[in-house]
């Protein structure tokens, strides 16, 4: 049931407007319930950052804008919760930047898959990857179904970008040579870690925040540019800076 009673003026309206978003995405058969959990774990270390995009974030969007327009075969995974707290903004990302759309669950099903591909298609999307027999592919450090990939999509892709992504299979992706983009609020997680580019932020501020900077990147036409904001990110002092932002949060208290 959607809380339809939540008061305007209250002060976690936000973020009580996105349960409710997921809420509705659980009913719909997009997010399974352990959507719902990983969703809460995010929202705790956002709470802990301001529940705000962080300059420190900020210069990791604008990293991975630039990273997915000089991609030749970039790919967004979707999973449920995506789908179910951003799938129209998902879509004008793929628009602005040329990348392909692909369904991957952790926990796989093809019903959940064809909802999910049917959601992105009602938001817009053209063609959506990975769903049902379309996934044939597998990444061979992976076992069990999560290692099924589409063979046009994630498999050929040289840059993946990554929402709301278990630990293994991020590695996996990155042993198989793939430039990965995270988006997780925990700067600690082992996504977080691998990934070559990690936005610290809630993927519902980052993806408006994203296809604006993709589309302003785009509109300069400057490969020498996009190279340079590329090169000048280092990842591992991004997540420190994360890291040191939780941290200071303990001051609030004073
Ligand atoms: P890992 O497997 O990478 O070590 P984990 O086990 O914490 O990390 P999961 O529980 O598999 O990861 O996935 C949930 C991750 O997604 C969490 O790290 C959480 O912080 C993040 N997350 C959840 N909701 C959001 C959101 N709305 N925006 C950004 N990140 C989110
Ligand atoms: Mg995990």
């Amino acid at each position: 049931m959607i809380n339809r009673n939540i008061p305007l003026n209250h002060p976690r309206l936000r973020s009580l407007l996105v349960r409710d978003k997921l809420v509705s995405g659980f009913e719909r058969g997009l997010v399974v319930a352990h959507g719902l959990i990983a969703h809460g774990r995010g929202e705790a270390f956002d709470y802990l950052l301001g529940e705000q995009t962080t300059r420190t974030a900020g210069i990791a969007i604008t990293a991975a804008s630039a990273e997915l327009l000089l991609a030749r075969h970039p790919v967004i995974s979707i999973n449920g919760n995506v789908a179910a707290i951003c799938a129209k903004e998902i879509v004008e990302l793929s628009k602005v930047t040329n990348a392909l759309l692909e369904v991957n669950l952790f926990h796989r099903d093809e019903k959940r898959e064809r909802y999910i591909e049917r959601e992105l298609i009602k938001n817009g999307a053209g063609k959506v990857y990975g769903v049902g027999s379309r996934a044939s592919a597998r990444i061979s450090e992976l076992h069990s179904e999560r290692r099924r990939v589409d063979p046009d999509g994630i498999y050929l892709a040289d840059v993946v970008i990554v929402p709301l992504e278990d630990g293994d299979r991020a590695e996996a992706l990155v042993k198989m040579g793939k430039k990965i983009i995270a988006i997780d609020l925990n700067p600690l997680s082992r996504t977080a870690r691998v990934a070559q580019i990690t936005i610290v932020d809630n993927i519902i501020r980052v993806m408006p925040n994203m296809v604006s900077i993709a589309r302003e990147l785009r509109s300069l036409d400057d490969e020498a540019t996009l190279t340079k904001i590329i090169k000048e990110f280092n990842n591992k002092k991004n997540l420190e800076q994360s890291l040191r932002i939780i941290q200071g949060a303990k001051n609030g208290l004073r």
